[in-house]
């Protein structure tokens, strides 16, 4: 019998209001559940945000070295755990053990890093024009916050919101995605056990279309950290707009490789491999276009065919899976979906293109590594996020087209370029617009210390992790003091 699992709210673990519970699945074999989480709804999110509220002043008062102390606590909690954590992570999300096991081990290294934060300076003392006056301006916590998080970083998304909301003195209403809940619960586990007090992080398992809006209403919310789709995201944004609180969006991408005439085929077919195919295709920073110079297309498109469809998928439980399921039946219908608009437009199948079939694949959400060719920017599957493991191959002239193409989107979150060529490398720095540029790596990829987010459509403006998270998660007091 699967375990039954609780929220956390005030310090207390209970079910939902009302019992209601959800089954945990596993992608890659759908009948097994591997836990049942609470399904809460409305009245569970306003107590947990009322909880928030009341934790507040203990924990803004709580010196800032204690917060990390528990922070850094919490992260050798979270490394005892690794291969635990690692193992629930795959069986509810899909990626393989070894891409888990690298997240949980991001995880740790995010908590240790706001740990470090905590002991940063929290403001600037300035000279003033007046000579008795002691200026500075210092940064305090926002109050309540609520971060509400997707399921394909299940671990490191919340933890790099979660950490950086408690080093600055915020408590936190940590709503994570109904598909991924185990991964979260590990975390709000390990932080309760290092010592938080109750109330400064509440865990609210539930339906996102009730937790969501519940929370963003409440009065005791001051601010709202969000990763997930553009639709939520937009309605988040407005509503945070309505109650003139602070709001950090993090969204879509249709990130591009650009390949250039002199690049390395075999170093650009691993880029965009591993950035396309890793995760399934099912991160923000996904390559999702290959944008190849004519010269080189031949070649690159044949190597790409080829690498892709030698990828073994399957149960990311085994050592020799490349690739995992994908999340859940309406991914895989969504992908699969995006598969039949790309053959209506024209586009040509290179590989790939079906759902698998036979023995292990019948149980779960198994589609084969896809290459479409002759993709022309006009076409949906140029334009829009298919998060799956479809890769549109485009062909451009020279440099200037490529970049062109790169930037033809509403979207802007990475982008790479593969070259042998400095000047074209730091022409494509100049010319892109994305908020993390690769050249010679894959799209994907984020280190805890520095700033991660996109442009145009991809984010609303702001950055997480490094330096940036404190930015978001603090409002800055400026005090004139003099004496009496
Ligand atoms: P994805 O496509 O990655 O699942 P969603 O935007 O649907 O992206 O989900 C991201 C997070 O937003 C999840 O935790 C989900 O439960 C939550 N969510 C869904 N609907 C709403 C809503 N109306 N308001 C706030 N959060 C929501």
């Amino acid at each position: 019998m699967e375990r039954q699992y609780l929220n956390l709210i005030g310090g207390k673990w209970g079910p939902a209001a009302g019992g209601a519970t959800s089954p945990d699945r596993n992608p890659a074999r759908r009948d097994e559940v591997v836990a049942v989480f609470p399904s809460a709804g409305k009245e569970d999110a306003i107590r947990a945000a009322e909880a928030a509220a009341e934790a507040f002043p203990g924990w803004a008062r709580t010196p800032m070295p204690k917060r990390g102390e528990i922070l850094l606590k919490a992260a050798a909690l979270l490394e005892q755990r690794l291969d635990a954590v690692a193992e629930a992570l795959t069986c509810e999300e899909g990626k393989t053990l070894a891409e888990s096991k690298g997240e949980v081990a991001r995880g740790v290294s995010l908590l240790r890093y706001y740990a470090g934060e905590a002991l940063q300076p929290t403001g600037e003392v300035y000279g003033s024009a007046s000579p008795s006056t002691f200026l500075f301006a210092e940064r305090v916590p926002l109050r309540p916050v609520a971060l509400i998080t997707p399921w394909n970083f299940p671990v490191a998304i919340p933890t790099w919101k979660v950490a950086p909301a408690l080093a600055f003195g915020n408590t936190v209403v940590l709503k994570p995605a109904e598909l991924t809940p185990l991964t979260a619960w590990h975390l709000a586990d390990v932080l309760d056990k290092a010592g938080l007090p109750p109330g400064v992080l509440n865990l609210v398992v539930g339906r996102g279309s009730q937790v969501g809006p519940a929370l963003v209403e409440s009065s005791h919310i001051k601010a709202v950290s969000f990763t997930g789709s553009n639709t939520v995201g937009s309605k988040l944004a407005a509503q945070c707009a309505e109650r003139g609180i602070k709001f950090q969006l993090e969204m879509g991408g249709k990130n591009p490789v650009v390949v250039l005439g002199d690049a390395d085929l075999d170093k650009a077919v691993e880029v965009t491999i591993a950035g396309a195919m890793l995760s399934t295709g099912q991160k923000c920073t996904a390559t999702s276009r290959v944008i190849v110079q004519r010269d080189v297309l031949d070649g690159f498109r044949q190597r790409l065919a080829a690498k892709a469809s030698s990828l073994k998928v399957g149960d990311g439980l085994k050592a020799d899976t490349y690739m995992g399921p994908l999340v859940s039946a309406d991914a895989e219908k969504t992908v699969l979906d995006y598969i039949e608009v790309g053959k209506h437009e024209g586009a040509r199948l290179l590989t790939g293109g079906s759902k698998l079939q036979g023995s292990e694949y019948d149980q779960g959400y198994f589609v084969a590594p896809t290459v479409f060719d002759g993709v022309r920017p006009d076409m949906r599957i140029a334009q829009e996020e298919i998060f799956g493991p479809v890769v549109a191959v485009m062909e451009a002239r020279d440099f200037d087209q490529a970049v062109a193409l790169a930037n033809d989107t509403r979207f802007g979150l990475s982008a790479s370029v593969v070259t042998r060529d400095l000047g074209l490398a730091l022409r494509f720095i100049r010319e892109i617009d994305a908020g993390i540029v690769h050249v010679n790596s894959q799209t994907a990829g984020a280190e805890p210390q520095v700033p991660f987010g996109g442009f145009k459509g991809s984010s609303s403006g702001t950055r997480e992790q490094g330096k940036a998270a404190r930015e978001f998660f603090t409002q800055i007091k400026t005090v004139y003091l003099d004496p009496p």
